[in-house]
Order: structure tokens, then sequence, then C-alpha cells
């Protein structure tokens, strides 16, 4: 049997440069609450995502949950959103008592079809929640002036858009508040961890939420709750965000073997560059949609072959067991999104991915 091909692998730098950034740590015995590299990862990530204020979450779901919860919506609220996402996008509106709303998408980088925006507005709508979806950037204008129009909040899920600008626009730039994620398979990563990004001045009520609604030592001033990055988590950051344009070099190299292998093959299906967009080839994702096979035996042959793939979005999070009972489930009422969900599949992808693995994938899904 040949070696195992994981779909990802966490970017890491190496052990003595993680050692040597947190060497100060044993010194000075300052394990979190906003420490020294706390501040200076912050300081850094605003400087590289273009954008006036960051906040540090120990990872994106308490990220995005807090961020709608800063919003102040009235509860029973209704959020328009996508369903072909990671859980933690629908679960951080339903865990602020909010409705998800769920717009089906587009067939061509698999984003919210803005078409399909306005018909599902009522008089309880209060936000969007797109996805920036495999770092493929949403039509951002076209969902600005919909929001405009109709009074509503916008709070990008950008867990997949570290680095992603469109025009020399950041992701982190993009609505009125965006959130990353910086778990262990994501672009950049600090162990654990996630950002938000945001155009008001939020600053205040973002941090009272991850540390209590503590404003000093004898103030208490707001209801929040814990979701503090760590000082060993800001170190892991600060290392890896040295390396991350060399990463993301990698990895756009590795998605260029990719398609000269399987693009123009019939029935398969491939996601283009975005006019305009720099990406950060955070995924690589197949549409199998008349091919030989169908996603399950590819996904099949694969395993067999020890390279593992993911279905990744399946199932929909309008079709999973905990929101069977939600008004607005149901994988039918999104037909485009449940036809993506049913052949896609995203495979091995990670910088330090060799060419001639990406050459025995495509070997193994043509033969
Ligand atoms: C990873 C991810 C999240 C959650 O981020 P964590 O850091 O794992 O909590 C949210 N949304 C999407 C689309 C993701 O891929």
């Amino acid at each position: 049997m040949e070696k195992r091909i994981n779909v990802t692998r966490s970017s890491m730098p190496s052990f003595e440069e993680y050692c040597e950034e947190i060497r100060d740590l044993w010194e000075s015995h300052w394990l979190t609450n906003m420490g020294v590299k706390h501040k200076q990862l912050q300081a850094q990530l605003e400087e590289y995502l273009d954008t006036p204020h960051v906040i540090l979450y120990t990872n994106g779901h308490l990220a995005l949950e807090n961020v709608i919860a800063a919003m102040d919506f009235p509860a029973g609220g209704e959020v328009i959103t996508t369903p072909f996402t990671f859980v933690s996008t629908t679960h951080a509106i339903v865990r602020n008592g909010l409705v998800p709303v769920f717009c089906d998408i587009n067939d061509t980088d698999y984003t919210m079809d803005v078409t399909k925006i306005e018909g599902l507005i009522t008089e309880k709508t209060v936000a969007i929640v797109p996805v920036h979806v495999y770092g493929n950037l949403c039509d951002v204008d076209a969902i600005r002036k919909i929001a405009d129009k109709h009074g509503l909040k916008v709070i990008y899920d950008a867990a997949h858009a570290f680095g992603v600008s469109k025009n020399g626009v950041n992701a982190a730039n993009m609505g009125d508040a965006s959130m990353f994620s910086f778990h262990a398979t994501k672009v950049f990563n600090t162990i654990e961890g996630g950002a938000v990004s945001f155009r008001d001045d939020m600053v205040q009520k973002m941090n009272d939420l991850k540390n209590f609604g503590i404003r000093g030592p004898e103030r208490v001033a707001y209801v929040g709750g814990n979701a503090k990055m760590s000082e060993f988590q800001a170190a892991m950051g600060i290392c890896n965000l040295r390396h991350v344009n060399g990463e993301i070099a990698k990895r756009k190299a590795i998605v260029e073997r990719y398609r000269s292998h399987l693009s123009g093959i019939p029935g398969i299906r491939l996601c283009d560059d975005q006019p305009g967009v720099v990406h950060n080839y955070a995924y690589f994702p197949v549409v199998f949609d008349g091919y030989k096979y169908d996603r399950d035996e590819v996904f099949a042959k694969l395993a067999e072959n020890n390279i593992v793939a993911r279905k990744y979005f399946y199932p929909l999070t309008n079709d999973i067991e905990c929101y069977q009972e939600l008004p607005t489930a149901g994988a039918e009422k999104t037909p485009v999104a449940k036809f993506v969900a049913d052949r896609v599949l995203t495979l091995p992808l990670y910088a330090d991915l060799s060419m001639h693995d990406v050459d025995r994938i495509c070997d193994t899904i043509l033969a």
C-alpha cells in the first residue's frame, strides 16, 4: 500500500522557531489575558489584513457567535445564510436565538446566489451571513446593495478567506464584520483560534464578550463570556504569519498542477479563479457531474488507495439532524446547494503536498 495522503496537514514553524517565540513566556509567566504575544499578533494581523480593528478569539466559532451577539438583534430575528458551509455558521446564528433562513448558492463559485436573497427578506429579517466558501469571495457589492436597501447587517463567515482580496480590498474589509478561523486545518493557524474584523466601532463590545465584560480590576460592565486567545496560540500565529505568503504560493502551484490534470475532463467541474481576486487556495473542490464514476465511487476508490478526500460540504446544514425541526430546514428548498453537496469532493491540499502525490491522486481519479 502506498503511503497515506491526508486531506490536509497543519502548517507549523520549525520546532526551534516556536521554542524561541515562547521563551519569554517562561520569564514572564504571563500565559493568557491579552499579553505581549496577543497584542503583537493582533497588530500584525491588522497590518496583514489591512483593516483597522482585529479582535482575537480562542477559535473562529466563538468569534462568529460573539460578533453576531454584539449586534444586539431582537430574539427570533431572521438571518439569511447559506446551507453550503461548515455547521459552525448555522450554529452561531441559532445559538444567538435567531432563525436561519437558507438561501441557495450559485453553481459557479458556490457562494450565495444573490438573485435569491431579496425573495427571502421579511419584516423579521435582521442580517445576512454569507460565507466566502473555499476562499471564493461572495458578490459583496450586490449583497451590500441589498443590505443597505433593507437596513440589514452583513456579517461574513470568512473562515476560508484569510489573505484573499479583490481589486486590492482585503476580505477583512467587506461587510459590517468578518470572521476568520485560525483552526489547525486552515491556511493560517494559531492551533485553535479566530478573529473578527469590523467597520464600526465595536471594539469595546467585542472585548467585553470575550473577557467576561471586565473593564477594570473592580469593574464588570457587561455580561460577557470567555473566548480569549492564549499566549501560546498567539505565539504559533506570530511564527506561522512569517511563512504564510510562502505557504499560499506553494498551495497555488499545487492547485495549478491539479488543474493541469483535471481541467477539460468531461464530467469533472473545477472552480476557476475569480476575476480581480487574489486567492489563498484554501481548498480544491471538484464536482463530479456526469463523470464515469459518481462522487461516492471516487471517494471510495481514493480511500482504497490510501488517499483521504472529504465530502465538504455534505450534508448541507439545512439537512442535518439537529435542524430537522426547524421550519426553514430541508435541502430540497436549496436545489443547487443540494446538487453540489451530493457531487463534491475536496481533494488533499496543503503547502507541503508533493507534486508526485498530486499526480498519484489525479491518476487514481482518472484511472
Ligand atoms: C472552520 C470554520 C468555522 C469555525 O472555525 P473554528 O476556528 O474551527 O471554530 C466556521 N465556518 C467555516 C466555514 C469554517 O470552515
